[in-house]
């Protein structure tokens, strides 16, 4: 098993944080109130949604220490195989 540049534990995964840009889209339920003469919104039947767009970034980190030991999916798949 390789081991982390960091802590030298032998680590057979890695922990991956990928950072994504997003949008966060909120839908309401609208009436007309005709008192007011507007269109109130009904806060209660509030719903998020949230659509991933693209990958900005990712981080492998080892699971014992949390250092980064690789940024990307090549870099990883290198730490594997060199460990071997
Ligand atoms: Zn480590």
């Amino acid at each position: 098993m390789p081991r982390c540049p960091k802590c030298g534990k032998e680590i057979s995964s890695l922990d991956l944080d990928v950072t994504v840009r997003a949008d966060v889209g909120r839908s309401y339920n609208v009436s007309y109130n005709p008192v007011k003469n507007s269109l109130d919104r009904t806060d209660n039947e509030v719903e998020d949604v949230i659509d991933v767009r693209d990958t900005l970034s990712e981080s492998y980190c080892c699971p014992e220490c949390s250092n980064e030991v690789a940024e990307t999916y090549d870099e990883a798949l290198e730490f594997f195989k060199g460990g071997e």
